[in-house]
This record gives C-alpha cells, structure tokens and sequence, in this order.
C-alpha cells in the first residue's frame, strides 16, 4: 500500500488528540476508535500514552482485547508509545496484578522505571531510523524495555547520563513502541515512519 493509509487512535483513555494531530502532521488520514466495528475500518492503530492500567480496566470490562489481538494477530501495524508501548509488550514488570495487554511486541518492559526522581525529563536520542538529527523525547513516568527478544529491532537508547544504555523505542515487525511520547513534540519522524510501515515502506 502506498496511497494514504488510514490510522485509528485508540480512545479509551489518554492522549488521543496529540496523536490524531501528529499522524496528521504525518500524512495520515486519521479515526479516532471509540467502537470496535471501527478498527475493521482502519489499517492500522495507534494506542496512545495515558495509564496502563486504567487502558487495561476500560479494555477489559469493555471487551477489547480479543479484537485487538486478533487484528494484530492478523497483521495489523500498531504503534504504542508510554502506556500505549506497555499495552503491546508480551511481559510486564511492576504491573497491576489484574493488568492485561494486547502483547505482541517480544519485550520485557517495567512500568514507571526511571522512577521518582525523575518522573518527568526530556532528552535528545540518536534514532539511525529516522536519520542524523537527534530526537527530542518527552518522558512522563516512562516505563523502560528491559530486555528484547531476537527479532525485536532497537531503535534509540538513551545516550546521556546515569541511565545510559536504557532502551526506549523498538520495533517487532509491524509493531513500534516508545516509551518516551513522540505525540507530545513537533518532531512527527516516528509518525512519519509507522506510516511508512503502514505503507509498507520501511
Ligand atoms: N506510568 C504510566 C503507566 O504505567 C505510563 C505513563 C504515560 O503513558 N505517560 O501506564
């Protein structure tokens, strides 16, 4: 596909409308999915940052999760950044112990790692995916990857600090998740590149 794809922003919880702005900004053509029938309409979906575990509840009691699962497990691409990353991660550490995820993505991730001290920071990462100029990444009680498995692609480590080496952005096949929030910035590179994903050009 490379004509303009259609990308759903999953509307439990969280920031919806960031994200509908980037993929905009991006060259997407955007539904907001409030309705399970809407996935079917879209080729692809994004699940915003927010809370996990209040995205897991809502999901849960409303019935999402088989729908998710089964059209990532069809193949959908699906972006998730924050919360939205811990929503696709096959495991998570420091998790509510009811708390589900849609899974996916071969990761082993821990909720609020960075932890309180640090709740909130900003930072530039060196992406090579999306080229020479440093990303500036927004994280807001960030969970971090702690371990991949074989076929996940890392895409940014933090470089500065004490907390050099944390892994922050992968990509499992169709499947991309940050921990940081790309929909917060003005930069849209890692819109730009799940639509291209989407379109089957990256
Ligand atoms: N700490 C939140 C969680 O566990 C994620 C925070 C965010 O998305 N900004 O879900």
């Amino acid at each position: 596909m490379t004509s303009t794809p259609t990308i759903g922003v999953l509307a439990l919880q969280g920031d919806v409308r960031e994200h509908v702005s980037a993929l905009e900004r991006a060259g997407a053509q955007v539904r907001t999915v409030r309705q399970q029938d809407d996935i079917a309409a879209c080729d692809a979906l994004v699940i915003p940052g927010g809370e996990s575990t209040t995205m897991s509840r809502l999901a849960a009691i409303e019935g999402w999760f088989e729908p998710l699962r089964l059209a990532r497990a069809a193949g959908m691409p699906m972006f998730g950044t924050c919360a939205g990353m811990i929503m696709l991660a096959d495991t998570v550490l420091d998790a509510r112990p009811d708390q589900e995820t849609v899974g996916g993505v071969d990761v082993v991730v821990r909720r609020n790692a960075f932890g309180r001290q640090v709740d909130s920071f900003e930072t530039n990462l060196s992406v090579p995916a999306l080229g020479d100029e440093p990303f500036p990444a927004v994280f807001i009680r960030a969970p971090w990857v702690e371990s991949v498995g074989s076929s996940v692609e890392i895409l940014a480590e933090i470089t500065e600090g004490t907390r050099a080496g944390t892994i922050v952005a992968v990509r499992h096949a169709g499947l991309l998740a940050t921990s940081f929030h790309p929909e917060l910035g003005p930069d849209v590179r890692f819109h730009r590149l799940f639509v291209e994903i989407v379109q089957g050009r990256r």
